[in-house]
């Protein structure tokens, strides 16, 4: 197999997919998509919240 040196593959290896999906209806926030992992979640409505934010609201949820 011949590689041709001329051709690069553009930058490094392991460049990263990010797409900015919202910002989180809480503290503002962007939430984005990295390598198609949410940093955040998303609700049934359509709302965004980043993982601390919901986290919080869990404990606030959580009866226990
Ligand atoms: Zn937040």
């Amino acid at each position: 197999m011949k590689h041709r040196r001329n051709e690069k593959k553009s930058g490094r290896e392991g460049l990263r997919i990010q797409e900015r999906v919202g910002y989180c209806t809480d503290c503002g926030r962007s939430v984005d998509c990295l390598d198609g992992f949410l940093n955040g979640v998303i609700f049934g409505d359509g709302r965004l919240r980043c993982f601390p934010c919901d986290e919080k609201n869990k404990e606030k949820d959580d009866p226990m």
